[in-house]
């Protein structure tokens, strides 16, 4: 078998035990519903027979009847034995009023007519063929009706007529008994045709079509509508036993029985089958609807158990009572506890002992309208075994379908890992604020023995001086006082470089002064000019003395200009004395250096003729520790950078015209208030 069939297979069946039971239910609707219509056709069919069956005994009783009280009429005529005038007097009434008889004679017992008289309305009966043609007929009743001693009729016999029409007639003789022997007779001549339209009540002929036939169902003759097409045809048929002679009536109904709908009985069971079908037809698409959103509700719930299982969030739903209504794997998994040892509680298993008062009072507070807060709140619980764990508790009213609250819904998160995280990160924060500590004190270190170099390195060249000119002997006091006057004046600079110093790495608040630039420059000139002498530098200072003064910490400040000159210095230790010029100048920013800053700012200057930086010197130029000199500790440039940045300021460097370098950096300018 290829896969194809066997696929197809399988959805034939699929689809036979789906629909099997459906399309049984419609067959057996279909069944009954054509039962139903089959029943009541018949039904109708029988009562039209019956209907017609009783007309029929109608006709008869009918007939019978006409024929028996027109007997008596007849044999009224002849009462006080009236003479022939006064009987056909007596008898022209009497046709008068009776259209069925054609003709009333009074014959003797020999059969020979002694008075006639004719319906007013045929013309005269045996006008074409004559009285005596139907001798016979009238010979055979009259024996009959002597021997009887009673009426008889004769058979029936065709009467022709003028035009070659006619119509069937029977005799009826009706003996007339005087002294009980000689016999006279009546003989009426019945009409058929006017027997059927004038005996029978109208009402019987008005749907159906009435015929007397023979015994052998021989039509004699028709009263009734005439025949219709497509209908089906009823018959009943009843004899109509007179003395003499026996006729059958036959009635004959045309109905349009058994149509779809016959009646209103089997338009009612077809419509009412039809409402069947419809409602079984909605309840199957109803059923199908049904089904398809119990699947839908079946995958939505299973997704929503598949979520809430493989979710690492513990879920805890509570009542308004707070007990636990539904808890979620990862809950169960936290606390230890399986749902049914949690739900229903109200004092839940994992809450500690000792704190499952303070709980309850958290609940009541609960339950009293006091909101959970919405970031959520820290508790501990309980494990099965004992040990407590940290939690963090989200806690929101559960409102049901009806917007009404029903209970809490809390998520719970173990908060333990976080706890421990935060823990390890407080000690280590800690060791490194130590590390910090220790690295500042190194920095200082470093510092102060790079700053105090130059107070050092001047109180030492103004202590040779002095001894040198204590040695010569011809000292001026004033040169000595000079010289002790500088030495205080750098020890006590030494002791302020490691004040400002000391302050600056603890990060303490600098005294923050307005210095007026040339006065900054004055500070460090009698250094500079001692250094420049010895290497032999022209120190040039350009600025302008109404310049406004900038906000600084001095001595920092300070020390920041005499790197920079010593720096410039020491690169111009070159041949060419010529280019040995150091240039200190102050101009108030440009805009490239002070564009981000709303108060004005000065640019301090120091413009050497050294060899300029090379690209692979500059490139690390700031970067403490980097020198390349052999004596040099590589802090200068990277500290001065720091001091600058602290106030505010910015340095750079860029490459002197027509050889050289130019180091910059700005400060602001006090406000004045
Ligand atoms: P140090 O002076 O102790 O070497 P610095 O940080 O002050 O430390 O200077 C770092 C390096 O930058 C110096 O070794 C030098 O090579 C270079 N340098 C600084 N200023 C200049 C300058 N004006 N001209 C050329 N090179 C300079």
């Amino acid at each position: 078998m290829t896969p194809t069939t066997t696929w197809s297979r399988r959805k034939l069946d699929r689809f036979w035990n789906r629909w099997s039971l459906w399309l049984v239910l419609l067959l057996l609707l279909v069944g009954m519903l054509a039962m139903l219509v089959w029943l009541a056709g018949r039904y109708e069919a029988n009562e039209v027979q019956n209907r017609l069956e009783r007309d029929t005994a109608d006709v008869v009783n009918d007939i019978r009847g006409g024929l028996a009280r027109n007997v008596q009429s007849l044999q009224a005529l002849q009462v006080h034995a009236p003479t022939q005038a006064v009987w056909k007097e007596r008898a022209t009434a009497f046709l008068a009023d009776h259209r069925e008889l054609l003709r009333l004679e009074w014959r003797d017992p020999d059969l020979r007519t002694l008075a006639f008289v004719e319906s007013p309305f045929q013309p005269p009966a045996f006008s074409v063929l004559g009285r005596d043609n139907a001798q016979a007929d009238v010979a055979l009743a009259c024996a009959t009706a002597k021997r009887f001693k009673s009426t008889a009729y004769s058979g029936s016999y065709f009467l022709l007529q003028r035009d070659n029409l006619g119509m069937e007639v029977l005799d009826l003789c009706i003996p007339l008994v005087e002294n009980a022997s000689a016999h006279d007779y009546v003989v009426a001549t019945y009409s058929l045709p006017e027997i059927l339209s004038g005996l029978v009540s109208r009402q019987l002929t008005r749907n159906q079509e009435i015929s007397f036939t023979e015994a052998d169902g021989t039509r004699l003759t028709l009263r009734g509508m005439a025949h219709r097409n497509n209908s089906k045809v009823f018959t009943a048929r009843q004899l109509l036993d007179l003395p003499g002679n026996t006729l059958v009536v036959r009635m004959d109904s045309w109905r349009n029985a058994p149509g779809l709908f016959p009646n209103l009985l089997t338009a009612l069971v077809v419509l009412m089958s039809l409402a069947l079908i419809s409602v079984t037809l909605l309840l199957a698409r109803d059923t199908r609807r049904r089904l398809r959103a119990e699947r839908g509700l079946a995958e939505a719930l299973a997704f929503r158990k598949a979520m809430e299982d493989s979710l690492l969030t513990g879920l805890r739903a509570r009542d308004l009572r707070g007990r636990i209504t539904y808890v979620n794997p990862a809950f169960c998994q936290m606390v230890g506890f399986n749902p049914t040892e949690l739900r229903g509680h109200s004092q839940p298993p994992y809450w500690p002992p000792e704190l499952a008062q303070e709980y309850q009072r958290r609940h009541d507070i609960r339950h009293a309208g006091g909101g959970p807060p919405r970031e959520g709140y820290h508790s501990v619980f309980m494990r099965k075994d004992g040990s407590r764990f940290p939690v963090l508790v989200i806690e929101a009213a559960l409102i049901n379908a009806q917007g009404a609250q029903t209970g809490w819904m809390s998520t719970v998160v173990d908060v333990t890992e976080q706890r421990r995280i935060e823990e390890l990160s407080r000690a280590s924060q800690e060791r490194l604020q130590a590390t910090a500590r220790l690295a500042t004190m190194g920095e200082m270190a470093s510092m102060l023995s790079h700053e105090l170099n130059q107070p050092l390195a001047a109180i030492s060249s103004y202590a040779t001086g002095s001894l040198n000119l204590l040695k010569s002997g011809d000292h001026a006091e004033a040169d000595l006082t000079m010289a002790m006057g500088r030495i205080a004046e750098q020890a006590e600079r030494a002791g302020r470089v490691i004040q400002s110093i000391h302050d600056f790495v603890r990060r303490r608040a600098e005294a923050r002064v307005a210095a007026a630039p040339q006065s900054l420059l004055d500070a460090i000139m009698p250094l500079m000019q001692l250094q420049a002498r010895k290497l032999q530098v022209q120190l040039v200072t350009d600025l302008d003395p109404a310049l406004p003064p900038v906000l600084c910490d001095h001595t920092m400040v300070e020390q920041v200009l005499l790197n920079l000159a010593r720096n410039a210095m020491q690169a111009m230790d070159q041949p060419d004395i010529s280019a040995r010029r150091l240039v200190l100048r102050v101009v108030p920013a440009g805009p490239p250096l002070r564009a981000a800053h709303a108060v004005g700012w000065l640019e301090f200057s120091v413009a050497d003729g050294g060899p300029g930086i090379p690209d692979a010197v500059a490139e690390r130029l700031f970067t403490p520790f980097f020198t390349t000199k052999q004596e040099g500790m590589g802090l200068g440039l990277s500290l001065c950078r720091t001091v600058v940045e602290q106030h505010g300021g910015f340095l750079d460097f860029y490459a002197n015209q027509p050889q050289g370098t130019v180091f910059r950096f700005t400060l602001p300018v006090a406000q004045t208030a």
